[in-house]
């Protein structure tokens, strides 16, 4: 049964994304599509879908049931690698149907020995290695244990990739920290091709890196967050800004999803009353208030009371009252008229208005990654052209 609001994915939107990223890091690269925290909200089915359609080959995620829900959507010739949490018994899963993984630990690798040698199937692997983001990944201590365990299982072992992951691409801040892990990923790179173990492809950059390191784009970039139509960083938008000219809005990045919900009930309030729970709100003027049905049980939240904003017949309007479990109220007096069933967008283009994932939090675009994946899962997603 329909839902008190639904999510729109842009199907286009996507397609833009794609080629402003491809324009980006050339022609060459594998481009994967990272999908983990539910694609970003976006719902990891919807994604794979879209991505595919657009000519995507190559999915990342960062859990064993993420790539469990990815390889039941997508299509045969299509890779999933997981860049983080596998069980052992998850592991069995992954070897067996052919699934990448990043390997940062000698446990797992071991593990990862046991089981090929136990199908007689290859365990397709990227080796994770330490460059200073100091997560996951093998320390460079640890580079002959690794070399030998390598080697002495080749039997075994596909050898995918040799990869790191950046802390911080997206801030000029972390500037001498990121040229600091290029130069260390490349003493890892060349240490294993003096072994005599060749990956067969290098890779470490994700959308920031991508966008302003191009030296970190190798045989593949892992692209998360642009390809959903944002910027990782407010900086990195900056510091291409020069190049962007040519594009609508010197944007070319189109956020896919919209968020969308309908105008549950109209009241009248006289001036002088309270609104919603308690006293935060006490109409100044005559009022007319309408009740939309989403509340901070689907992410709306409560730190939005008196201060969220929603778009309705092309115009802003601001919520009065707290934001209760299922609902706003928001304040439609300055419009001439308004009835029961009127869409509303919390998120997205209305008009010539637009209200992005941004204003609904805070002003920050960091926080884009946060809101993203706070979405209920629940909220219908359709795809839209
Ligand atoms: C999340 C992630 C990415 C993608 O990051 P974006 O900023 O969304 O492009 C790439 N690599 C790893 C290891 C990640 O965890």
């Amino acid at each position: 049964m329909q839902g008190t609001s639904y999510i729109e994915i842009s199907r286009s939107a996507y397609r833009k994304n794609l080629k402003f990223m491809r324009s980006q890091v050339g022609e060459k690269p594998i481009l994967s599509a990272v999908i983990k925290g539910n694609a970003y909200g976006h719902g990891i089915e919807n994604m794979v879908k879209i991505a595919e359609e657009a000519g995507i080959r190559h999915f990342s995620t960062y859990s064993a049931d993420e790539a469990y829900r990815a390889y039941k959507a997508c299509k045969k010739e299509s890779q999933i690698m997981i860049m983080g949490m596998a069980t052992d018994e998850q592991l069995d899963w992954v070897i067996e149907n052919g699934i990448d993984i990043f390997m940062f630990e000698s446990d797992r690798l071991e593990k990862a020995i046991d089981i090929a040698k136990n199908k007689g199937k290859k365990a397709r692997i990227h080796i994770e290695v330490e460059t200073g983001f100091n997560r996951t990944g093998f320390d460079w201590d640890h580079r002959e244990a690794l070399s030998a365990i390598l080697r002495a299982n080749l039997d075994y072992l596909s050898l995918e990739g040799l990869c790191t992951h950046y802390a911080g691409a997206e801030s000029i801040g972390n500037y001498v920290r990121v040229h600091r892990q290029i130069e260390k990923y490349h003493q890892f790179k060349n240490y294993f091709s003096e072994q005599g173990l060749p990956f067969s492809i290098y890779h470490t950059a994700c959308s920031a890196a991508a966008l302003s390191y191009p030296e970190t784009i190798m045989d593949m970039v892992r692209i998360g967050i642009a390809l959903y139509g944002f910027w990782p960083s407010q900086e990195t938008y900056l510091g291409k800004y020069k190049d962007l000219k040519a594009y609508p809005g010197n944007n070319p990045l189109q956020r896919l999803l919209s968020w969308k919900s309908q105008v549950m009930s109209i009241k009248h309030v006289k001036r002088g009353e309270f609104i919603g729970y308690g006293t935060s709100f006490m109409a100044p003027r005559d009022m007319t208030i309408a009740l939309v049905p989403v509340g901070y049980c689907h992410g709306f939240s409560r730190k939005l009371s008196n201060l969220g904003k929603v778009l309705v017949q092309g115009k802003i309007l601001t919520v009065v009252g707290t934001v209760t479990m299922n609902s706003i109220a928001v304040d439609a007096t300055d419009l001439k008229h308004i009835e029961r069933g009127e869409p509303v967008v919390i998120i997205g283009k209305q008009k010539k208005q637009e209200l992005t994932v941004a204003s609904f939090g805070e002003s920050s675009n960091q926080v884009n990654y946060e809101l993203l994946t706070r979405l209920p899962l629940d909220i219908e997603r359709r795809i839209v052209p």
